[in-house]
């Protein structure tokens, strides 16, 4: 009995330990995680992919919790983005990438996200895929662009605690290309930031901006902003972004309940 009490303590003071050490005081200086960061475009190339990719870079070597690789062509894709090669990474970010990517295993890939792994999805990530049925990519990212308009807006923080919107006020004034989206269900994801008014105009409206959700047991997160260098030069953006990031590696944690859902417990 006695002895079953000290392998308890034992074991209680270890798990003490380990709460102490673990993800939430990780040491940033040690990097856990490995990011592909995937620049392919086979329809519209934005101009601001190559500062894009810069910044991630920046922010992977400030932030120190992840590494990059990264995949800017079909040969890379080729590569790097089978079944089996992308076991050797944690997610990967897709940088306003558009049209029908040369995946080499698009269910493969869809499945190793499944399985945990972190998806991010910047700006045009929704013009991937895009067209003729709901492609299976679209319904993992959740939503599909339609148009855009270039606006001053003011987009609504609707979490204030998620790594991607903690650092954010309640309200962002942003001017950017904003999307609409179709194939967007509002009770399939969590919201992070919205319009509650048409872009550039004063109809009231429901506009999503960026969203997180589960896809198996991997995280997905997708910001709709990112069109110009400027919005990504933003320290603003950039701390949205890098939030989630990390939250998709699951260097961080944040809630992805859609909130319908959360209402109705
Ligand atoms: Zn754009």
């Amino acid at each position: 009995m006695k002895k079953n009490m000290m392998r308890f303590l034992a074991g209680a003071i270890a798990a003490a330990a380990l709460a102490v050490s673990g993800p939430g005081c990780q040491a940033q200086t040690n990097p856990s995680k490995k990011l592909l960061v995937v620049t392919v475009t086979v329809e519209y190339r934005h101009a601001s992919i190559e500062t894009g990719k810069k910044v991630v870079e920046e922010l992977a070597k400030k932030d120190g919790g992840f590494t990059v690789d990264s995949v800017a062509t079909d040969a890379e894709m080729a590569a790097k983005m089978t079944a089996t090669a992308l076991k050797n990474y944690d997610g990967v970010i897709f940088i306003s990438t558009t049209g029908h990517l040369p995946l080499p295993d698009k269910q493969g890939f869809l499945d190793w996200i499944k399985t945990g792994k972190g998806f991010v999805g910047v700006h045009a990530a929704t013009d991937a895929f895009h067209g003729g049925g709901v492609d299976p990519y679209i319904q993992m990212i959740g939503g599909e662009f339609q148009t855009h308009t270039v606006a001053r807006v003011d987009c609504i923080n609707e979490d204030t605690n998620h790594p991607a919107t903690k650092n954010l006020d309640k309200t962002w004034q942003v001017t950017d290309e904003i999307y609409f989206q179709k194939n967007f269900y509002r009770d399939n994801v969590h919201m992070l930031l919205s319009l509650d008014k048409m872009p550039g105009g004063s109809q009231p409206g429901y506009f999503p901006i960026a969203w997180c959700k589960k896809y198996g047991e991997g995280n997905v997160f997708y910001t709709a902003l990112g069109h110009t260098d400027e919005m990504w030069r933003d320290p603003k953006f950039q701390q949205h972004l890098l939030g989630g990031i990390r939250w998709s590696l699951g260097l961080e944690k944040g809630d992805a309940t859609p909130q319908a859902a959360k209402a109705n417990n």
